[in-house]
C-alpha cells in the first residue's frame, strides 16, 4: 500500500517506521522541520505538506497532540478531506476528544470518505515493538481495510464501535491508569514514612489485592521493576502533561455525559499541577510530587 502518515512525533516516527519495515510506500509530513529531516534520515519519503501526504494515498494516518491539531489536518484548506481521493481510508491514531472525532468522521462522511478514531496504548515502547493495542471506533468495513496495516503497528485491535468509541475507550482507561499511579504512590510514600522498604511493599503488594498495572509494570519508585522511567529519572515515557491532558478529556466527558468522576477530578488537578512545574518528565513521577506536597 502507499500510506500517508502525518505526524512523525514520538509515537508517529516508530508507527510509519514499522509501516516502511513491512514493505508499504510511506509518505510522511509533520509540521516541525526538524522532525522532517529525522524521519528523512531514517529513511521514510518525506513532503512538505498534508496535501502531498494525502494525494496518492491508500491509507492515510495521523498521530497528532490533539483535538485542535485533528480539525486543523483533517478540515483545514488543503487538509486531508479535501485531499484525499475517494476509498483512501483514513485513521486517527491521536487522543483527542469524543466530540471532535465524531465531528470530523461525519465531515469525512459528507466528502465520501471514511474516518476510523483509533488511538492506542503501548506509549513509546509499544509503538517500537509493534505492539500497540488500537482501541477502534468507526465502521467494520473501514477497520477491515485498515487492519492490515494496524497489525503491522500493533498486537490487539479492539473494534468498540461506532464512531468516537474508540476515543471513549481511551479516555476511560486512561482514568483507571491516571487514578491508579497516584494510588501507588500514596501508598509508596506511606510506606516510606512507615520505615517500611519500597522492595518490601512491591513483593506484598504485587501478590495481594493491591495489585495492578501502575505498580507492576510501571512502578513510580526505582528497584522493583527495573524498566520503569523511576530508573531513569522519570524521563518520559508517557508525559505528566499529556496525562494531565487525558484527564482533562475524562473530565469534560463526563461532565456532559452528567456522569460523577470526583476522583477523575482530583486526579486531573494534581497530574494539572504537577505538570505546570514538570509536564516534560514521565507522569509516574507524580510521587515525588506528592512527596514534595507533603
Ligand atoms: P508528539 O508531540 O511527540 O508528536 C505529535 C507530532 O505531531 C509532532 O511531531 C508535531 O510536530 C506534529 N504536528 C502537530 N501539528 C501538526 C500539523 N498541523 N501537521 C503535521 N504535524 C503536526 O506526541 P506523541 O507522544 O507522538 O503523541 C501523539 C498522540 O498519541 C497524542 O494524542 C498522545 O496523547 C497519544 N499517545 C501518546 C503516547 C505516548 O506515550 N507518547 C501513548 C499513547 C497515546
Amino acid at each position: 500500500m502507499r500510506i500517508g502518515f502525518i505526524g512523525l512525533g514520538n509515537m508517529g516516527m516508530p508507527m510509519a517506521r514499522n509501516l516502511a519495515r513491512a514493505g508499504h510506500t510511506v509518505v510522511g509530513f509533520d509540521v516541525v522541520p526538524s522532525t522532517r529531516v529525522g524521519a528523512s534520515e531514517a529513511g521514510l519519503d518525506v513532503v512538505a505538506g498534508v496535501s502531498e501526504a494525502t494525494r496518492e494515498a491508500d491509507l492515510l494516518v495521523t498521530m497528532l497532540p490533539e483535538g485542535r491539531h485533528v480539525r486543523e489536518v483533517y478540515l483545514g484548506d488543503e487538509g486531508v478531506l479535501t485531499s484525499a481521493r475517494p476509498g483512501t481510508q483514513l485513521v486517527d491514531c491521536s487522543t483527542i476528544d469524543v466530540e471532535t472525532a465524531r465531528e470530523v468522521a461525519a465531515r469525512a462522511h459528507d466528502h465520501g470518505l471514511d474516518l476510523l478514531d483509533a488511538p492506542v496504548s503501548g506509549g513509546v515502547g509499544g509503538a517500537e515493538a509493534a505492539g500497540l493495542t488500537f482501541m477502534v471506533g468507526g465502521s467494520e468495513a473501514g477497520l477491515e481495510r485498515a487492519r492490515p496495516a494496524l497489525e503491522q503497528m500493533g498486537k490487539t485491535i479492539v473494534h468498540c464501535g461506532s464512531s468516537g468509541t474508540g476515543q471513549a475507550a481511551k479516555i476511560c482507561n486512561n482514568l483507571i491508569l491516571g487514578i491508579s499511579m497516584i494510588g501507588v504512590s500514596e501508598a509508596f510514600a506511606l510506606a516510606e514514612a512507615l520505615g517500611l522498604d519500597a522492595q518490601k511493599l512491591f513483593d506484598v503488594a504485587s501478590r495481594s489485592s493491591g495489585q495492578c498495572w501502575s505498580l507492576t509494570s510501571y512502578c513510580p519508585v526505582p528497584g522493583p521493576v527495573p524498566g520503569s522511567p523511576a530508573n531513569r529519572g522519570y524521563q518520559a515515557g508517557f508525559t505528566a502533561a499529556m496525562m494531565a491532558k487525558d484527564l482533562r478529556l475524562a473530565q469534560s466527558a463526563a461532565l456532559a455525559a452528567d456522569v460523577a468522576t470526583p476522583l477523575g477530578a482530583e486526579a486531573r488537578n494534581l497530574y494539572r499541577l504537577f505538570s505546570s512545574k514538570q509536564g516534560d518528565l514521565d507522569f509516574s513521577g507524580i510521587v515525588q510530587f506528592l512527596r514534595t506536597r507533603s
